[in-house]
């Protein structure tokens, strides 16, 4: 039996539209202001081309009201405390769901999704996430004491999930007492408006939130502005990594959000009727434009026929059309612009040899419709099978060994989500921890819950939305906010020797400490040297200088360490304990060391020493302490939140402390399992090449921690530019900060940068401990079917 039309009405959009004659304004300090210079943009309902209102455009000095709005709101948002701050999101929380159905009917208006999903998926969400943000308000003040806000947040987003995405951005913020502007995408700002009225309406002090409407202008002059403290943006890779440049050095905040190829695995073992179901909400949810959609199906070659088959069986009886009625699964695409990609993207598969198939319903010829697509035969290197479609088309491919699916689940630029399918739990267990991505579903696709954090892995950007994880994004530690840039700061002057003169020329110094490469001591590829000098000028040792072919040697034996991350935390514990034993018995030895080349007090370099020691004993203590959690989200499931190494890290160490710069930046990262390339302190490298010798026999793995000596901005370049350096971490000048956030936009590696700003290495509170570890790891919630 066919299914009737069931039309939701429009009724009370329609009416609120006329109430503004269809003219939507910015909303600035409280207020609906006109632009500056009078420019708007309409916004039109893609399932049938109406246009539904006219949009200001904010130009530049929009721009400048709204952060100045943004700024002058901040001490007394950030004064109300926790209590008051919670009442307000409760109060939003609970106006959204008061005006569910306004919203739900006015967000398929405007974006084209079904009703059926803004009614019961995008909206409750978004009322769940201002519930769950009400009582991390509540809690702030006494979970996060160490803490404050970062200040003024300017937030980007997206138009395939306009209001949810707005609340992922806009509820961690104003909970951790910072003030916003916010810009919803071109396509999609209605919902955005309407939900300014919704602060007015419950008394949201002005300026808390300011929503300013218009393009990726409007977003460039957000990102540039620099009264913002904090981007927080969700989008395109391309995008993304433009405001990781344009953001580079400024010293701003950054978290981002960005696009996926997300793989959906089905094994031979998987309730085939259910995986279908699962592809069905993978691919077929929003019109596939969704970033975690499960856009490349790979299924076991044993049951892939049959899988296939029941798929396009499936796919025949889905309803397309208009959005508003009830009994349509999927809705028009958001706009020409995004059906004319997915139309080019298609041709393109079909050019490289795809075989494209199409259910034999026919589209609605008036808007921008596109059916649901089947693409098979394809080879994983083809341009969609790597390239971001987002619209409704499931690429499918087949393996033979969870190693092969494991292979080609990874065989993309992004890390933003996985599925899968199978009944054999151990197999799905045994497949997670090696999928690189921010999240995994287990039996299940495309659920979100605002307990459990959601963000990338790789090029999908990095950062969470959600859960405790998400809440750091919004805070920055208290001492932090004392830190003041350095003058730069004469250091000892270096040479430069070619080994023939260094050796005639300096008959005083014993030896040259090599690079450590591998758990091998090697000598240079360039053969080129540096002496090291006192305070006083005279020599006392060379270190090997560094070039790209050692750090590429490095990191190629970092990669090889792999098996370090799969050690487990207590055998990382007792490596760490074996290394402080070794260390502790030469400490005398390193102490000598530190003010052979610094000439600073015994004392101070014994003090340095002791340090040392004691960090390494609290990341020993913390390898196995610094665990994961289990978050309670809902649908039949629990969600691990396993904290996961980024993989190889750089480490650029701090000039001024030549031991306690490199233990207590290494120590940390290698105790998560990652596998590290060490840049030491370039006046006073001997501290780190004579402690190559605890780790050789401390039963540290060859290839774990790496060091290259030299000249420190050569270096620096080289790892900011590596694309298989997963993470950077830099401490020195501020030119150096900016370089390697500059740089790092092209693999979107995970950065840590000072900003020139040196914090105090004798502290533990700024220099030990949990914060270390965090920026160490990235969090993957694996989402287990549990219960019933
Ligand atoms: P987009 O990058 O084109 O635009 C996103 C937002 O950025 C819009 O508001 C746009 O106006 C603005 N913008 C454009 N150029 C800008 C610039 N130079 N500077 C500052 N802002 C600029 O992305 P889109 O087409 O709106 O959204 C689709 C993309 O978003 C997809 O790649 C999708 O995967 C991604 N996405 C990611 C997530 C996530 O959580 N990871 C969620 C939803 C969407």
């Amino acid at each position: 039996m066919e299914y009737g039309p069931a039309p939701e009405s429009r009724k009370a959009v329609d009416e609120w539209l006329n109430a503004h004659q269809g003219r939507f304004q910015l909303f600035i300090g409280g207020k609906w202001l006109s632009p500056k210079d009078n420019q708007s943009f309409k916004s039109i309902n893609p399932a049938n081309e109406e246009t539904l209102a006219e949009i200001a455009e904010a130009g530049k000095e929009d721009v400048d009201k709204a952060v100045a709005a943004a700024k002058k709101a901040l001490p007394k948002w950030e004064g109300l405390g926790s209590h008051a701050r919670a009442r307000f999101l409760y109060a939003l929380a609970r106006q959204i769901q008061k005006h569910a159905r306004l919203f739900a009917v006015l967000e398929s208006l405007d974006n084209g999704k079904s009703i059926r999903e803004t009614r019961d998926i995008d909206i409750p969400l978004v009322a769940r996430h201002f519930y769950h943000h009400a009582g991390w308000a509540q809690l702030r003040d006494s979970i996060l004491k160490e803490y404050t806000s970062i200040g003024v947040v300017g937030q980007i987003i997206p138009w395939n999930f306009p209001l949810l995405m707005l609340s992922w951005k806009i509820a961690p913020a104003l909970a951790m007492g910072n003030t916003v502007v916010l810009k919803p995408a071109e396509f999609t700002s209605l919902t955005a408006l309407l939900f300014a009225e919704i602060c007015e309406q419950i008394g949201l002090p002005p300026g808390v939130v300011n929503v300013v409407t218009g393009g990726g202008k409007t977003g460039e002059f957000i990102v540039q502005h620099p009264g913002i403290q904090k981007i927080a943006f969700t989008g395109s890779t391309e995008v993304g990594q433009l405001i990781r440049r344009n953001t580079a050095g400024t010293g701003k905040k950054l978290s981002l959000e960005l696009g996926g190829k997300s793989p959906f695995l089905v094994f031979d073992s998987a309730d085939l009727d259910s995986a279908v179901e699962g592809v069905v909400d993978a691919i077929w949810f929003n019109q596939g434009q969704v970033c975690c959609a499960g856009s490349r199906l790979l299924v076991q070659e044993s049951v892939a026929e049959q899988f296939l088959k029941k798929i396009r069986s499936r796919m025949e009886k889905l309803r397309i059309g208009n959005p508003l009625d009830k009994a349509i699964d999927i809705g028009a695409i958001v706009a020409p612009v995004q059906l004319k990609t997915i139309e080019e993207l298609v041709q393109k598969g079909k050019e490289e040899g795809g075989a494209i198939w199409q259910p034999s319903w026919a589209c609605p010829k008036e808007g921008c419709f596109y059916p649901p697509t089947l693409i098979t035969n394809v080879t994983p290197s083809a341009t969609i099978s790597q390239v971001e479609i987002f619209g409704p088309v499931l690429i499918a491919m087949s393996f033979r060994t969870p190693a092969e699916a494991v292979k080609l689940a990874n065989n993309t630029r992004y890390g933003l989500a996985a599925s899968i399918w199978t009944e054999n739990i151990n197999l799905a267990l045994n497949i997670a921890p090696k999928i690189k991505a921010g999240t995994v579903w287990i039996n299940c696709t495309n659920v979100f819950d605002a307990t459990s954090g959601f963000g990338g892995y790789r090029e999908s950007g990095f950062g969470r939305e959600g859960g405790k994880e998400g809440l750091w994004e919004y805070v920055k530690p208290n001492w932090e906010v004392e830190l003041t840039e350095l003058p730069t700061t004469s250091e000892p002057k270096l040479e430069n020797n070619s080994p023939s003169s260094s050796s005639f020329t300096t008959p005083a110094i014993d030896r040259t400490a090599k690079m450590y490469i591998g758990g091998k001591q090697v000598r240079p590829d360039g053969a080129y040297s540096i002496r090291i000098l006192d305070p006083k000028g005279k020599g006392i040792g060379e270190v090997g200088e560094g070039n790209r072919k050692d750090i590429r040697n490095a990191v190629e034996a970092a990669h090889a360490a792999a098996s370090w991350a799969k050690a487990t935390a207590h055998n990382r514990a007792q490596v760490l304990y074996y290394i402080a034993e070794n260390f502790a018995v030469r400490a005398a030895e390193f102490s000598a060391r530190i003010a052979q080349m610094t000439a600073l007090e015994p004392a101070i370099s014994q003090k340095e020493v002791d340090l040392a020691i004691q960090r390494i004993y609290t990341y020993a203590a913390l390898a196995d302490k610094y665990d994961g959690q289990m978050h309670q989200t809902p649908f039949r499931n629990v969600t691990l939140a396993m904290k996961e190494p980024l993989g190889v890290m750089g480490i650029i160490c701090p000039q001024e402390m030549p031991l306690l710069g490199f233990i207590s930046t290494v120590i940390p990262a290698i105790s998560m399992g990652n596998r590290v390339v060490v840049v030491p302190s370039e006046p006073y490298p001997l501290a780190a090449t004579d402690f190559y010798q605890i780790l050789e026999t401390s039963d540290l793995p060859g290839g774990v921690v790496n060091i290259i000596t030299g000249k420190r901005d050569t270096l620096t370049q080289v790892l900011a530019n590596h694309d298989d350096v997963d993470g950077l971490w830099y401490f020195g000048s501020k030119e150096g900060s900016k370089l390697v956030e500059f740089a790092a936009a092209e693999n979107m590696k995970r950065t840590w940068v000072n900003y020139g700003k040196p914090r105090e290495w004798f502290n533990p509170q700024q220099s030990e401990g949990e914060l270390f570890l965090r920026h160490a790891t990235q969090i993957k919630n694996i989402w287990v079917p549990y219960g019933e």
